[in-house]
């Protein structure tokens, strides 16, 4: 990854900070993991396995990076362990290349993706989607070309119905080129960070849902994994390879 990519989105006065490790000791608290040269090189390789993933997914119809999904970068900081914004910096590198005209992100991560949403409040280019818990960080939302804030402890059902409403309409409204889907694990219900009430079946069905949704469309797909943060670490795993496994049953030829 390249600092010329990554300013198709980081301000370079925010680009500068990172080169030279000049944060302050607010912003450091406000970015929530320890800053290092090392952290550096690991989130922007992190980065640039999101945009190979959207490469290889024009190429081939579907890939998966197992990371990524850093939606609370914002162009000018980060914060919620988010340096930089790996989907919206993909996004903007591929439709820049001339690749693509149009992507939507389907952020089914907990969490709100705000940093993705300001990112591309005045980009018509990029349709942002964001299905997350209304009670959760990010307190402040920007918002989204689409919101929807679940209540505490929201059902498979509940959660399904809802997405099964919208995100067809999102697809065919839009009409992406690519679609980045962040698979946050962490709607499951024994999940640290989140407050969602979601089963392991549940987030299985969820992944389906999104898989056959873009399939039908026949529009190119990337998978990132988001957060996952359950009390019992192996379940984020399995959520996680639930994840891969679907994209593989589904998409294989
Ligand atoms: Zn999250």
């Amino acid at each position: 990854m390249t600092y010329e990519d990554l300013a198709q989105v980081h301000t370079d006065e925010y680009l500068d900070k990172i080169a030279t490790s000049s944060f302050s000791a607010f912003e450091v608290i406000q970015l929530e993991i320890p800053y290092s040269e090392q952290a550096r090189e690991g989130l922007m390789l992190m980065c640039g396995g999101t945009l190979l993933a959207g490469r290889l997914a024009l190429e081939h119809g579907c890939a998966a990076h197992l990371g990524g999904g850093f939606h609370h970068a914002f162009a000018s900081h980060g914060e919620g362990f988010c340096l930089l914004n790996d989907v919206a910096v993909a996004a903007r590198v591929l439709i820049a290349g001339s690749k693509i005209e149009r992507v939507a992100v389907v952020d089914l991560d907990v969490h709100q993706g705000n940093g993705t949403a300001a990112i591309f409040a005045d980009d018509q280019s990029v349709f942002t989607f964001s299905m997350h818990q209304e009670n959760n960080y990010p307190a402040e939302k920007p918002p989204s070309d689409l919101d929807l804030g679940l209540d505490d402890h929201a059902s498979d059902e509940v959660y399904l119905d809802l997405l099964s409403e919208h995100l067809p309409k999102v697809l065919e409204g839009h009409d992406p080129d690519l679609v980045f889907y962040l698979a946050g694990a962490d709607p499951y219900r024994d999940d640290q960070l989140g407050g969602l009430g979601l089963t392991l079946e549940g987030l299985r069905r969820r992944d389906q849902f999104v898989y056959d949704s873009v399939r039908d469309r026949d529009t190119a797909l990337a998978v990132v994994l988001a957060g996952g943060y359950a009390f019992r670490s192996e379940e984020t795993v399995a959520i996680h390879v639930a994840t891969i496994e679907e994209l593989v049953s589904r998409f294989a030829v």
